[in-house]
């Protein structure tokens, strides 16, 4: 995949965490699992939470995929 904002080749790998990975509005000071309203971006929660992702070390910046979450 190129990256959107440079155009050059990024690195394939994933974003990895100990639990839930999800994208939120608004940073929760306690309860780290994700609102109703909030969107999960990883699979294998259970396990291995983790989503695939593109990673540009020019512009430090990671595009995730999740479209294959298990929300
Ligand atoms: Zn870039």
């Amino acid at each position: 995949m190129k990256c959107p904002f440079c155009g050059k080749k990024t690195v394939e790998g994933y974003v990895q965490g100990a639990r839930k990975i999800f994208f939120t509005e608004d940073i929760h000071n306690f309860f780290l699992a994700p609102d109703f309203d909030d969107l999960l971006l990883s699979k294998n929660n259970w396990t291995k939470p983790n989503c695939k992702a593109y990673h540009c070390p020019d512009c430090k910046k990671v595009i995730v995929d999740y479209s294959e979450n298990e929300a």
